[in-house]
């Protein structure tokens, strides 16, 4: 006998056509380059399985992910040779993985490089460190890689999201890094890159956080659109009286009777402590209720005094506006996403 799977009270709701929307306007706004999209940690924590068939029916025809894993789980839906891994190939399990299934490996370093020549070779991508000094080869270094098959020729800025004198000093490395090592094509922009004009686009821009809603620099707000909502069902509802305590540590005292509502919605699955009297939940129709006190591992309380007809199961919208939910909480719209948890059911 089989038996459904028990229904969660917890899901994250995933907009298909506002993603491909923020595909569709990223490679526009990349001009003569295509935009391909940064589908690493889960998609951001959208569910990669999901979002990145999305992407490729809206036009995408090049995935990135961070780790070898990350590609396994994809390669039964994407072309591997759409694939690269931005970390490169530190085993040569790595390596083998890569000559089995065509996904391309990132090369950032002699050693990679020559793990990579030592098997054979063949099509990679080469990531040069033009200042962020995180991954990646030196400038200098880049002559050891000749005779290497080169597809994507990568940099990435440290500093796109901002108007910083790095941004132009990146560029100008990158570009001369062209001339060192011959490549299909090269790549240095990611979502707030794209915003930075013609001369950071390349052949090839990476997208991540604006494909799914997140703001990276003022010139997107316009045009980009939200993708994901939270959304929890009540678990408890209760009356209480003037003097009564709520949650841990009796944070917050009631100043009068009040109707609670207890949702299953905690730290665990990312809405953090810095959530505690400062997030909102919302009733369908918009009506507003505030989170009260500590929010807990699997649990936050909120005032439902003014809505007395949401009652045990019914569910609500956790305000979730990611650059504004930034500004709140001081975590930056990457951690709001990709700390969403694997209890949130994602559907679309
Ligand atoms: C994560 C990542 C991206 C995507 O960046 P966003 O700021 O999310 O658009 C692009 N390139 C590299 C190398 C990355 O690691």
């Amino acid at each position: 006998m089989t038996v459904a799977p028990p229904a969660t009270p917890l899901r994250l709701t995933i907009d298909g056509e506002a993603l491909a929307h923020n595909w569709q306007t990223l490679d526009a706004l990349s001009g003569a380059a295509k935009a391909g999209a940064a589908v690493k940690a889960d998609a951001y924590g959208l569910g990669a399985r999901r979002v990145a068939p999305l992407l490729a029916r809206a036009g995408c025809a090049d995935f990135f992910v961070a780790h070898w894993a990350e590609a396994a789980d994809l390669v039964d839906l994407i072309d591997p040779r759409r694939i690269a891994v931005l970390h490169g190939p530190l085993t040569d399990a790595d390596v083998a993985f890569a000559k089995a299934t065509g996904v391309r490996p990132v090369l950032n370093s002699l050693d990679q490089a020559r793990r990579w020549r030592e098997a054979g070779g063949g099509l990679c991508d080469v990531m040069v460190d033009t200042g962020m000094n995180r991954l990646g080869l030196a400038a200098g270094d880049l002559g050891q890689l000749a005779g290497l098959e080169v597809d994507v020729l990568h940099s990435h800025l440290a500093s796109g999201d901002e108007d910083s004198a790095l941004n132009a000093l990146q560029l100008q490395r990158w570009q001369a890094s062209r001339g060192t090592l011959p490549h299909r094509r090269a790549a240095l922009a990611n979502s707030a890159g794209i915003a930075l004009g013609a001369a950071y686009h390349g052949d090839l821009t990476r997208p991540g956080l604006a494909l799914y809603g997140g703001i990276a620099r003022a010139e997107l707000a316009d045009v980009i659109r939200p993708v994901v909502q939270p959304q929890v069902a009540l678990l408890q509802v209760r009356q209480v009286a003037a003097g009564d305590t709520i949650g841990y540590n009796a944070t917050f005292t009631a100043p009068g009777p009040m109707r609670l509502g207890t949702v299953a919605l905690g730290y665990a699955d990312g809405y953090l402590r810095c959530w505690s009297g400062q997030g909102m939940l919302r009733t369908g129709d918009g009506g507003e209720l505030p989170v009260l006190g500590r929010v807990s591992m699997d649990l936050t309380i909120v005032d439902l005094t003014h809505v007395p007809h949401l009652t045990e199961g019914d569910w609500l919208n956790v305000d979730y506006d990611l650059p504004r939910a930034a500004a709140q909480t001081g975590l930056s719209q990457y951690e709001l996403l990709t700390g969403l948890g694997n209890r949130f059911a994602r559907a679309g």
